[in-house]
């Protein structure tokens, strides 16, 4: 990869920008291929251009990586980035090297010579972007090192852990407030998705940032749908929501490791494609699993909530809940990793009663210090969870922003899905009047046995059997009972008070009892039917088939490069080029999210599959953003080759090298290169001398025989990043041919 200079200089030379924001805005289109900046970062963007310190809160998805990014290849001198995570770091790498950016990390994960590979890197100006532990980067030789460079800026990532307050405090992160000290012409950048005021303020204070600007970004995700289901039949409502995102990408969280494995094996063998991750799994496994879902070798992850961090892959099309989390703001962090990149995803939560309790167990055996506040977070939880306010403004709330449509039109209480009981005052009435019964002194459990007419021996002692509230709803069943009780206190009709938690009637429970004042209770099982379809509008116009043929084609070549498939081209990319598709390089210039790097790598194998889908099943091409889609008759699979492949065949029959059909043809060689190996498996040809020298070709052959799997960057590592992957992909073709002669045989 080359340096971004390649980038930067390109656009002085193209555009001469006169300001440093119109150089961000010709970096942010030609590297990221996007056209604008989203309203909050241009001006975090425009802070770090200027070396202003500042603090960002923006929730996930919100696009914080481009605000720090961007501005790294328009300053002058190498940024650096501090990021708590090495999976984190490795992605981000990967994505902005396949974006041509230079970008590279240093971990304890490498070895002394990658180390040093780097350090001579970076003094020959050749790295505009550093990531590095907090741990690394305050070692006296690496501040030593970094303070005999030009460093621009430092971006801290994950900034809340900087704070005891924060829900992620990391001791480590403090040793930061000496960066303003050590390196007084360098701006320092603080980014977070979740921060209190006090946090924020930690934030400030502990990095002893110069009069910062604090950029408070919007906490709805409005692409996000939220659904809150009261459990009744778990693995089937999972199994639903599965089966509304088939071959898509998703993550369902349990509570314990033991129904992450029930729930992962019961998924299995209804055929979904699943893998367990907990951390009672052996780090291999565990690894190994994280990195088919993100390679998209399996779509579904079933996890603790110990999967997650790290995890950057923005297509996650839905998160499941299969059990209440134990606070909103961890609800907040879990769900939001679905739809990072924007498009339309779907966030279920399956709750039930003994939720709360199950947390209630678990919080006293930790740290009882912390017990109290803890369940207070579990029972904002819950009451969110039976709410029937609207699931976006109340998140928001919660975080203390106020949320100003009406309908958001992405919740199940705005879709109209929750049930509703027809005459709630009157339930309510016979619910309320009980707790005032039992003079307000008994817990929800206690309330719900009365209610049902529970011959439990703690009722009949009481002489709660003599109430005339005993026995009221014994039709409706002790779950449905429960539900009510606990939306009446998340309608701040009823609260739970002292040690036992007893229920008491707030004012508003009062005037309710005299019908006065309004509630909603719903039923306990949501209208099954009205579940919308997700992401229509994000879908409309795109031929689904030929998004799924241009999936595999970005699975191949993540897999083969070893990186997460959104590093070649996220979903969005994908859609936008199935409704367009589009015929020629220069028409990939208008597609959001293709860079010129990418565009030049990529594109045309992108084409080429367009073209090849195309001709089988012929749809209209280079459609513009408004246009409806206009298949002409029913997609089929095709594999047939097209005009340039053909073309490219002839050349290599020819003898040609793949660099002279490359220069002939006006392609890229990376695209020449992939028509090679499919000529070379057409043809089958075992010998790959006619390409690749002798001994370079035995060199990959044996590499390839000791990996441990097809992906050729292990391959291209082992052999010390020496031979291309043309190279290796032409071996490892005749190889293949070579094995399934022998297995003909
Ligand atoms: P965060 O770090 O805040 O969670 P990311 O930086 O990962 O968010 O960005 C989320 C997604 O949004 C990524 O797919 C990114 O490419 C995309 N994105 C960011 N900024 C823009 C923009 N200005 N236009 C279009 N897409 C963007």
């Amino acid at each position: 990869m080359s340096s971004p200079s390649k980038s930067t200089s390109t656009l002085s030379q193209s555009t001469a920008p006169d300001t440093e924001m119109d150089q961000a805005h010709s970096v942010l289109r030609s590297v990221w291929g996007y056209d604008s900046f989203r309203p909050l970062q241009a001006d975090a963007v425009q802070d770090v251009v200027r070396g202003r310190d500042s603090l960002v809160v923006l929730p996930t998805g919100g696009g914080k990586s481009l605000c720090y990014q961007v501005p790294a290849l328009v300053r002058d001198g190498m940024s650096v980035v501090v990021s708590p995570l090495i999976s984190l770091m490795k992605d981000q790498v990967d994505a902005l090297t396949a974006n041509g950016v230079a970008a590279a990390l240093v971990n304890s994960t490498q070895s002394m010579d990658q180390k040093r590979e780097t350090a001579d890197r970076i003094r020959r100006g050749e790295i505009k972007i550093l990531y590095l532990a907090p741990e690394r980067l305050l070692t006296p030789k690496t501040l030593a090192f970094l303070r005999s460079l030009p460093i621009s800026f430092f971006a801290i990532d994950e900034a809340h852990c900087v704070s005891n307050w924060g829900h992620d405090f990391r001791p480590e992160y403090r040793g930061l407030r000496i960066l303003k000290e050590q390196f007084p012409a360098a701006s320092v950048h603080a980014f977070t998705a979740t921060a209190s005021q006090q946090v924020r303020d930690d934030i400030t204070e502990q990095l002893q940032l110069h009069e910062p600007r604090v950029l408070v970004g919007n906490f709805d995700r409005p692409n996000l749908t939220y659904r809150m289901l009261r459990s009744d039949g778990k693995l089937n409502q999972i199994q639903q929501c599965i089966q509304q995102h088939r071959g898509e990408s998703g993550v369902v969280y349990c509570i314990t490791r033991k129904e992450v494995e029930q729930t992962a094996a019961a998924l299995e063998s209804m055929g979904v494609r699943t893998l367990p991750y907990h951390a009672g799994l052996a780090a291999e496994i565990r690894q190994a699993n994280q990195e088919a879902f993100i390679q998209e070798k399996v779509d579904v992850i079933v996890a603790t909530v110990a999967f997650g961090m790290g995890i950057d892959k923005s297509n996650v099309r839905f998160v499941i809940h299969a059990g209440m989390p134990k606070s909103i703001e961890h609800y907040q962090q879990e769900s939001g990793r679905a739809g990072r990149d924007g498009l339309a995803a779907e966030c279920v939560l399956i709750h039930s009663g003994g939720d709360l309790m199950s947390w209630k167990r678990i919080l006293e055996n930790g740290d009882r210090n912390n017990f109290q506040s803890a369940m207070g977070s579990v029972e904002a939880m819950a009451s969110l969870c039976n709410g029937v306010q609207c699931r976006h403004a109340s998140l928001v709330e919660y975080f203390g922003q106020e949320y100003d449509a009406d309908n958001c039109d992405a919740c199940d209480v705005c879709l109209g899905e929750l049930d509703v009981v027809e005459d709630p005052i009157t339930l309510a009435q016979k619910i309320l009047s009980c707790v005032v019964r039992l003079k307000e002194r008994y817990g929800v459990a206690h309330t719900v046995k009365v209610l049902t007419g529970s011959k439990d021996q703690k009722v009949i002692q009481a002489g709660h059997d003599q109430l005339s509230t005993y026995n009221l709803l014994s039709n409706e069943g002790a779950n449905a009972v429960r539900t009510w009780i606990e939306q009446l206190i998340s309608q701040n009709h009823l609260i739970r008070t002292g040690e036992y938690q007893s229920l008491r009637l707030t004012e508003s429970g009062r005037a309710l009892l005299k019908r006065e004042g309004d509630v909603t209770l719903t039923k306990v099982s949501a209208k099954s039917s009205s579940r919308r379809p997700a992401a229509n509008a994000s879908w409309e116009g795109v031929d689904r088939q030929l998004f799924d043929h241009l999936r595999s084609l970005r699975s191949e070549m993540a897999s083969e490069r070893g990186v997460p498939a959104y590093v070649i081209f996220g979903d969005a990319v994908l859609r936008e080029l199935a409704r367009v598709r589009p015929t020629s390089i220069d028409k990939l210039t208008h597609i959001r999210g293709i860079g010129d790097r990418k565009r030049e790598e990529f594109g045309q194998l992108f084409l080429d599959s367009i073209d090849q889908y195309c001709e089988k099943n012929p749809l209209v091409r280079d459609q513009s953003d408004n246009t409806a889609p206009a298949p002409i008759n029913k997609p089929r699979a095709n594999t047939a080759p097209n005009a340039a492949m053909v073309q490219a065949f002839q050349l290599f029959r020819d003898g040609r090298s793949a660099s002279e059909v490359a220069e002939k043809m006006g392609r890229a060689e990376s695209t020449v290169s992939k028509y090679l190996s499919d000529f070379i498996q057409s043809e089958n040809i075992t010998d790959p001398t006619q390409w690749v020298p002798k001994e370079e070709a035995e060199a990959i052959r044996a590499a390839l025989l000791a990996a441990e799997d097809e992906r050729l960057r292990p391959v291209f590592e082992a052999l010390n990043e020496e031979m291309s992957y043309e190279k290796i992909r032409i071996v490892a073709t005749c190889m293949k041919n070579e094995m399934a002669d022998d297995a003909d045989d």
